[in-house]
């Protein structure tokens, strides 16, 4: 169940800003944080380049940064690839897997379960963990089949959780960037089975705080729909956490 009354709002940039742009949008996200109290938690998932340089010069005790992406290895000949133990020496705290951009387009439904496992087996960062169901696959009634399977699959390499912070993110892929959205009726009842899904299968290695976000086009004029309603613990937002005063909105008042 949710500690606290603390929501995580995440902002997924993507590979939408350069170095510059990301810098100057986390600097004001920052300063603006500075300026007024909030209770929230904000989480900001830059792109690689410009992660460090951020986490270096935009501080706010209100603010936590993770990574988009992870390797599935420790450390090693792995060209092209970002291990976890850089990002934690860097300060990040978090890390996203596999986000159903990366399932779509670099196949990393295979490399789920090898990520999750390095993320736990080295207790390093936070994973958010996304799940969710093409349109195809809600039409059909597949959706919670679909899900369960997803986290069959993440936490096949993993026995217990115990004692470990995991985020989870519903996502409908059909509500990703398309400016569909969901109804929180429907999101409460896959949040509800996804939490029951881990139940069941980690009993006694339940993990220490298991959050559940949401995410799929959200914006300032949905967001309230999705506040108070148990199990939802925060909002994963990919277009609108480019703008930086519709964000701070949503991270103030959520
Ligand atoms: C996302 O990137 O995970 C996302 C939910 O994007 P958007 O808010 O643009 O739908």
């Amino acid at each position: 169940m949710l500690s606290s009354s603390r929501k995580l709002i995440i902002g997924n940039w993507k590979m939408n800003l350069d170095y510059k742009a990301s810098l100057s949008l986390a600097q004001k996200i920052t300063k603006d944080l500075a300026k007024k109290k909030i209770k929230n938690n904000v989480l900001l998932l830059p792109d690689f380049l410009s992660l460090a340089e951020i986490v270096k010069n935009c501080k706010n005790k209100n603010v936590s940064y993770g990574a988009q992406d992870v390797a599935p290895f420790p450390v090693g000949s792995y060209t092209g690839e970002v291990s976890l133990e850089s990002l934690k020496k860097i300060g990040c705290k978090y890390v996203l897997v596999g986000h159903s951009e990366r399932r779509q387009h670099f196949f990393d439904d295979r490399l789920v379960a090898e990520k999750m496992e390095n993320i736990i087996k080295h207790n390093s960062l936070i994973p958010i963990l996304c799940v969710g169901e093409s349109w195809g696959q809600r039409r059909a009634g597949k959706t919670t089949d679909v899900i369960a399977k997803q986290l069959e699959t993440a936490f096949s390499r993993i026995e217990s959780l115990k004692g470990k912070r995991i985020v989870l993110a519903y996502e409908p892929i059909w509500a990703i960037g398309t400016g569909k959205n969901i109804l929180p009726a429907e999101a409460v009842v896959v949040h509800k089975k996804i939490r029951e899904i881990m139940v069941s299968k980690f009993k006694n290695n339940f993990p220490k705080e298991l959050e559940i976000v949401y995410g799929g086009s959200v914006n300032l004029k949905n967001y309230l729909d999705f506040k108070n309603i148990q199990d939802i613990s925060g909002l994963l937002i990919g277009g609108t956490s480019l703008r930086a005063d519709d964000f701070f909105k949503i991270a103030k008042n959520f």
